[in-house]
């Protein structure tokens, strides 16, 4: 059989006997509904774009470290505080050897303060003893020894000595690769021997977050209680073994927090327990789905492909099947525009206070005017009958040609392109291979196409424990100092935070040096999600001002955060200040305060409406404040760096190491959702005319070595945990979504 897309199609146009047509050229102008642009923001630009190809340049794939979305060490996940400090993962290994497999370990040191051994073992055999580790943390690839047959293996991760200190050591990435860098099914965690057996895990939260926890008998068989925390406030306590769905609450949206779990009476053996799913996610996106009636889409369909995002994000994408519609046979874009205007309930519905949550509305339709698919601004439209032709001709399933198209098209929702020169993607589970290959299979993203839609984010994180990297920047240096730029003046680090001494007294009022970090790409104001900063003062009888800055690509000051000591520790102020380029600038001013405080800043654009600068501070009273609005700022604004800058009054003595930058993290990703029409799975003449874009070539493709071709030869590591978290017990998921007023905004 031949097998190409074009011959499918021909096979549909053969059946229908002419009925579908496969016109050349873009589709007529209507099919760009007219609201999408105000929903989803006015990024018109191309699918592929300079600053995509930054972004890869800034991402994990970086240190040639293998990716994957997500690990089972989520944000990161801290060693057990005990002597023998032990993390046990499970994997399946899938070819029959022998083979060695690949082992890719990030570990940083945390609140330990002295060097360890770090020991791997292989179902209990240790293969690599004794590593030191020190401040520098692992980041290292290890082999396994060799292994035969397919089935269930064990890795131990040891620390001794670990109990020095509760969070002494952090792992920040965990998974199995075969030599190809293929990842393995990663299928669970063993608990740890300990009498209140305490797993810490730093996850992504956000609106409506929930829990899907799967823990089975390990080693022993008795019922235990789970209990639960976020960021030490309990959440619920459960028995165990069990397959649960928590509600976690409500947070900032994408706000990192620490989940703990606290399993009872592990501490008559190792690996008492088994956890097998561990996954937290927060709404992301809603799809109201109307239908032809004879074309309602199937329940395992709908699980699959919500069941997927739960899996690979901390984002959640719910499905709500909605109406179902009266007979039509070809829809053109007219119709399709029209039956939008009339039956899409949800249109342009989204919540402010819950960060990037929009409804798109699907269309199952029976043909449409191009065969495959369609995407563009809200809508997704799907020819049902299409592929049910084709899938009777071609022996496949629809259930599972939906579940591929949808995340098709919804991948183009999130920013994914198809492939370069718009090629089908070479991973063939990936929704964007040739349809023959990724339909068969469980359809995955592959980490090429999530690295280039929304849920994927790049942090620039600055954890303070080191002065290296900043460079100082004087009077002549172009920066825009905040306060009088002078060279004089030391940067020191203390473990855990920044500070400055030994800046000269002047006759100038405040004045003092600049320490600057260049990003590793320069990002759009609009596409930075947070820049969130922790500072210090401590009361001291000091005097001066701690100041952090994002500098724009003319090294113009954009965003800054300053804590301001007026006179002696009498009185300490925060201001928050965006300058826009040139002069003007918007002082927003922050109570006052007496003694030590410590301030976390967060500030922000808002994602739906990128029209809105945020800020909030959390210094023991949360504030939020609303800068320039509407278009009294440009978010195109390029910000490159970021600076510190210690600012000494006089000759008055300055705070020294009592004031302190303690924390520094940039969130940023480029690809905000998508409004550009995407017909998909036609012939090549048409898609090329609407993908408006000028795709990379091959010789761009080859610079990026680090996320080498061999990667598209994985299988999808996850279909296993795809299959077990679909058969959980679904809650009501609607409850919370009625209305938008619903959704409660909480600090943690
Ligand atoms: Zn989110
Ligand atoms: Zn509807
Ligand atoms: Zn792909
Ligand atoms: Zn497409």
């Amino acid at each position: 059989m031949n097998t190409t897309w074009q011959s499918g199609l021909e096979y549909i146009q053969e059946l229908d006997n002419g009925t579908l047509q496969m016109p050349t050229g873009s589709p007529p102008s209507e099919v760009r509904y007219s609201d999408s642009d105000s929903l989803n923001g006015n990024n018109t630009g191309s699918l592929e774009t300079e600053t995509r190809d930054s972004q890869i340049l800034a991402e994990p794939g970086d240190d040639d470290a293998p990716v994957t979305p997500l690990t089972p060490a989520k944000r990161g996940h801290w060693f057990p505080k005990q002597a023998y400090s032990k993390l046990y993962f499970s994997f399946e290994t899938n070819q029959p050897g022998p083979i060695s497999y690949i082992i890719h370990l990030e570990i940083e040191q945390d609140q330990d303060s002295y060097p360890r051994y770090l020991t791997l073992s292989l179902d209990g055999e240790p293969f690599a003893e004794n590593i030191w580790i020190d401040e520098d943390g692992y980041h290292t690839s290890t082999g396994t020894p060799v292994i035969y047959g397919v089935g269930e293996h064990t890795i131990t991760i040891t620390i001794n000595y670990g109990a020095h200190a509760e969070k002494g050591w952090l792992l920040k990435h965990f998974w199995v690769y075969d030599l190809d860098g293929n990842p393995l099914d990663v299928t669970g965690q063993f608990t740890h021997k300990e009498g209140h057996c305490n797993l810490r895990y730093l996850v992504e939260m956000g609106p409506d977050t929930t829990l899907n926890l799967a823990i089975e008998n390990g080693w022993e068989t008795h019922t235990r209680i789970c209990d639960i925390y976020v960021d030490d406030t309990f959440i619920t306590s459960r028995t165990v073994p069990a397959n649960l769905e928590i509600d976690l609450g409500d947070y900032i949206d994408s706000s990192v927090h620490e989940l703990r779990l606290d399993i009872y009476w592990q501490g008559y053996t190792e690996c008492g327990k088994k956890i097998t799913i561990l996954q937290v996610h927060h709404r992301g996106a809603f799809i109201e789905l109307d239908y032809r009636s004879d074309h309602k889409p199937d329940d395992a369909f709908i699980s699959y492909f919500e069941s997927y995002y739960k899996c690979y994000s901390y984002h959640r994408v719910d499905i709500r099947v909605d109406e179902s519609l009266a007979f039509s046979d070809t829809l053109h874009p007219p119709e399709i525009s029209a039956l939008h205007d009339n039956h899409f309930q949800h249109k342009k519905q989204y919540t402010q206070q819950a960060g990037n949550i929009d409804w798109l509305w699907c269309l199952f339709a029976h043909y449409i005017w191009e065969s495959g698919g369609y995407y563009g601004g809200d809508s997704i439209v799907f020819p049902d009958q299409a592929w049910k032709d084709w899938c009777f001709w071609n022996w496949r399933d629809i259930s599972s040609a939906r579940r591929t198209v949808l995340m098709h098209e919804f991948g183009h929702y999130l920013g994914m392109p198809h492939y370069y020169d718009n090629t089908d993607c070479p991973c063939p589970d990936c929704c964007y291979a040739h349809r023959l290959d990724c339909i068969d299979s469980d359809p995955t993203y592959c980490v090429w196409h999530w690295q280039r839609g929304a849920y994927y984010e790049s942090i620039w994180h600055d954890v303070c424990n080191s002065t290296s990297g900043w460079t100082r920047k004087g009077p002549g240096s172009g920066f825009e100092g905040y306060r009088t730029l002078q060279d004089s003046g030391t940067l020191h680090t203390k473990k855990d935070y920044l500070y400055c001494t030994q800046i000269a007294g002047t006759s100038s009022w405040k004045h003092g040096p600049l320490f600057v970090k260049e990003l590793h790409t320069s990002v759009e104001i609009q596409d930075i999600r947070s820049l969130q900063a922790k500072m210090q003062l401590i009361d001291g009888n000091t005097m001066g001002d701690v100041i952090i800055t994002l500098f724009d690509t003319n090294k113009e000051r954009s965003i800054v955060f300053c804590l301001y000591d007026s006179w002696y520790g009498s009185v300490s102020r925060s201001y928050f200040d965006y300058s826009k380029a040139g002069d003007e600038h918007d002082n927003w001013y922050e109570g006052e305060h007496y003694g030590n405080f410590t301030a976390t800043w967060l500030f922000g654009c808002n994602p739906e409406s990128i029209t809105f600068l945020t800020s909030e501070l959390d210094d023991g009273t949360p504030k939020t404040h609303t800068h320039y609005s509407g278009n009294e700022f440009n978010p195109e604004r390029k910000i490159k760096y970021i600076g510190i800058q210690f600012a000494r009054a006089r000759y008055y003595n300055y705070h020294g190491h009592l004031g302190r930058v303690l924390d520094l993290v940039i969130r940023y990703h480029f690809d905000r959702p998508g409004i550009s029409p995407l017909v998909c799975a036609a012939n090549d003449e048409s898609d090329t005319v609407n993908m408006q874009s000028s795709p990379l070539s091959e010789t761009d493709w080859k610079l990026h070595p680090s996320i080498d071709s061999d990667y598209f030869s994985s299988s999808s590591p996850f279909s296993l945990h795809i299959r077990s978290i679909m058969t959980l017990p679904q809650v009501s998921k609607w409850s919370h979504v009625n209305s938008n007023q619903n959704i409660q905004r909480t600090m943690h």
